[in-house]
């Protein structure tokens, strides 16, 4: 920064975020909002007392703007950078093209420079200039894997990959459009373990990885994900600049993101692909021992049944600790780095890579059974189709069983912490999602003057490791009592395990016909999102989309075209769908979206936690369904004028004792158990849309 503007701003006192956020608000020719100016006059407290922050904004409520004015502004006045994390690619794009870009325009006169920002993703995401330059060592291939059809497609882009490397400027993979398969990518890209490191690499200078990161330490702003928050947790080595500030927003998906980032998988493919890239580099007695300890491992997954394990099976045991001994020989027999070609150096550092992943999950997985089952870190399982969409061969993986602590220490003790969403206050209260990130259960009292606080009860002693932090819920400006009804199909039978029965069908078939379609439907299992649609597609005159017709973007794009169309899917379209208008007025919930009960992860975070006195079910199932309802029953209000039902056709949530803590982690729509009044609702709807020749929109 040039000393005199580096005088100039340390002289000059800047703008309240008040100020700025009236500024910033004008500029993007938005409405100042409520919510939005309690929500960043939050974050500034939070930003002056070092004291985190929970805030739950709703949809409309401009949280982006409400934490971006604070944070630059903090940036700006401390020359320093700070970190803004999303968990989706879109939220991600939004803010680097649309609310960045502006932001940056409307605050340069008040802040007296224009505010900076990049984005950054981990190594694997950018070119890696020195494999597309060497075109060495080509990834191994198991011939076996790849039939010659897949094999010319590979070769295919390569070559557009090569020609692409020459144009690109940041080397972002999502700059490449059409994109490229995993198999291609993976040829030109490398983890951070696989890196050579800038200052042996002979294309260290123009290394688009390095330049990101280098960026990304001169900005005020960078956006990244939460894995790659996560990985900068988990490693000794800094991936992200030095940064004390912190926001993580879509912070309901931050323990599930931690959870992945923190998986390790050993596979028998990935022994032997390891194996393979020992090659000639060590002697074929070590490296034929890995890969027999990579054939004995696949011979033992292949009898096993997938499932948690609780206790380590002898033969996998067994087999787990060659594997790890072999690894070791190997990474002994490879030996550091030496002195010797850029050609052999790129090729031990692969092969190192590739067993040091090997050999430290199989340790990790040996010692996961080390503890008591009751204090275990980590919990174990084999996976074979039961979880996973396409068939594969038997794994084994290995999860944290809980991230609250690796987030105390390296995410909150490190940084002013701003945790917001949509959906954090589940049940109403901010303490089931707080304890999973490693925060006291309960909020830092504030001043009662300060207007900022929940009013939760003082903590009984004063914050674990002297971790402080507030609530705070902003409500959301649309009025979801007046423009949403929730209906509960409370005479339905509870849903059974044999999928969607007769009247559940019945039921969505009328609810859709009186919607004249406008329907996104969320299910429970793919299975019964295309019972439904295929029934549906009898019955009615509607087009019913159904996910894995066509890539998700594509339906989503047609669903909102075409008002009429419904869209059926599952997982993804809980959270993905932001279609607002006429074409979303009924949103189908056809079961509470409990975790599965084989999955292993949340059956064992369950187990634990009852083995503590707690109550598992409520702290992990009906966590993980209150999550997703809210985040599913949010895709009906998209904007102030969005109007409709959320029908919940599982009759648990008008009659199971924990209906009540389910329904208080939704929006507070007017509520009805009765389907006539729904279908009466859906049918004015309908006539009033656009096109319709009512124009009543009463809902009720
Ligand atoms: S520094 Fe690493 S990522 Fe960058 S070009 Fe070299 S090897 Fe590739």
């Amino acid at each position: 920064m040039p000393a005199e503007i580096s005088t100039l701003q340390k002289t000059r006192a800047l703008p309240g975020v008040r100020e700025l956020l009236t500024d910033a608000v004008e500029a993007v020719g938005g409405t100042e909002r409520d919510g939005q100016v309690r929500m960043a006059e939050a974050v500034a407290r939070a930003i002056r007392t070092g004291e985190h922050l929970a805030v739950q904004a709703g949809t409309g409520t401009g949280k982006s703007l409400a934490y971006l004015v604070p944070a630059i502004r903090y940036a700006v006045e401390q020359h320093t950078t700070v970190v803004v994390s999303t968990a989706t690619i879109a939220l991600q794009n939004q803010l680097v093209d649309r609310d960045l870009p502006r932001l940056a325009k409307a605050l340069k006169k008040p802040l007296g420079r224009e505010p900076t920002f990049a984005i950054l993703k981990g190594r694997r995401n950018y070119l890696c200039m020195h494999r597309v330059h060497s075109g060495a060592p080509e990834e191994p291939e198991d011939s076996g894997l790849f039939d010659a059809f897949t094999v010319s497609r590979i070769g295919r882009e390569l070559k557009r990959l090569h020609e692409w490397s020459s144009e690109t400027e940041t080397g972002d993979r999502t700059e490449l459009v059409p994109g490229v398969s995993e198999q291609a990518w993976r040829q030109v890209s490398v983890s951070a373990r696989e890196c050579l490191g800038a200052a042996r690499c002979p294309v260290g200078d123009d290394c688009f990885a390095e330049k990101a990161r280098a960026d990304a330490g001169r900005v005020d702003v960078v956006v990244t994900n939460h894995a790659l928050l996560a990985i900068d947790a988990l490693q000794e080595q800094r991936v992200l600049p030095e940064h004390d500030l912190v926001v993580i927003d879509e912070a309901h998906e931050l323990v599930d993101r931690v959870t992945s980032a923190a998986t390790a998988e050993l596979t028998a493919s990935a022994v032997s692909a390891a194996t393979r890239r020992c090659g000639r580099i060590i002697d074929a007695d070590t490296s034929d021992r890995l890969l027999e300890a990579g054939e004995g491992l696949a011979l033992v997954l292949d009898d096993l049944p997938a499932g948690r394990l609780d206790t380590l099976p002898q033969a996998l045991g067994g087999a787990v600790t060659v594997v790890r001994d072999a690894a070791h020989a190997c990474l002994t027999a490879l030996g550091s780095e030496r002195k010797e070609d850029v050609e052999e150096a790129t090729a031990r550092k692969l092969a190192r890579s590739a067993v040091e992943e090997i050999h430290d999950t199989a340790v990790r997985l040996v010692d996961a059974f080390d503890a008591d089952q009751a204090n275990r870190p980590d919990v174990v399982w084999i996976s074979n189709d039961t979880y996973s969409s396409s068939p594969r061969p038997p794994s084994l993986h290995v999860a944290p069983l809980a991230v609250g602590g690796l987030l105390r220490e390296r995410v909150f003790a490190r940084s002013t912490t701003v945790l917001t969403s949509a959906t954090l206050a589940l049940g109403g209260r901010f303490d089931t999602l707080a304890r999973q990130w490693g925060l006291p259960p309960e909020p830092t009292p504030v001043p009662v003057d300060d207007g900022t606080a929940t009013d939760k009860p003082a903590p009984a002693d004063d914050a674990d490791d002297g971790l402080r932090w507030s609530g705070l819920d902003v409500g959301s400006p649309f009025d979801y009592g007046r423009n949403g009804i929730l209906y509960v199909a409370k005479h339905l039978p509870p849903p059974g395990r044999d999928g969607l029965g007769d009247a559940t069908l019945d039921e969505i078939a009328s609810l859709v016909e009186a919607a004249g379609g406008r329907t996104l439907g969320l299910f429970s299992s793919m299975r019964a999102a295309k019972r439904a649609a295929e029934e549906l597609r009898e019955r009615l005159p509607y087009e019913i989309l159904c996910q894995g017709d066509d890539s998700t973007s594509t339906l989503v794009a047609q669903f909102a075209e075409e008002p009429r169309t419904c869209l059926f899917g599952t997982l993804s379209l809980w959270q993905g769908v932001d279609v607002p208008g006429p074409s979303l007025q009924l949103v189908i919930v056809d079961r509470l979206p409990f975790p599965r009960p084989d999955d292993p992860v949340a059956s064992a975070r369950q187990r634990a936690i009852e083995a503590k006195g707690g109550n598992g079910f409520l702290t992990v199932a009906a966590t993980h369904a209150a999550l997703l309802l809210a985040q599913g029953a949010g895709r009906l209000h998209r904007s102030s004028n969005d109007r409709g039902v959320v029908a919940v056709l599982d009759s648990r949530l008008a009659t199971a004792r924990y209906g009540g803590f389910l329904r208080a982690s939704i929006p507070p729509f007017w509520p009805t158990q009765d389907p006539a009044v729904a279908r009466d609702a859906l049918t004015r709807l309908d006539a009033a849309a656009p096109g319709r020749s009512s124009t009543s929109t009463a809902l009720r």
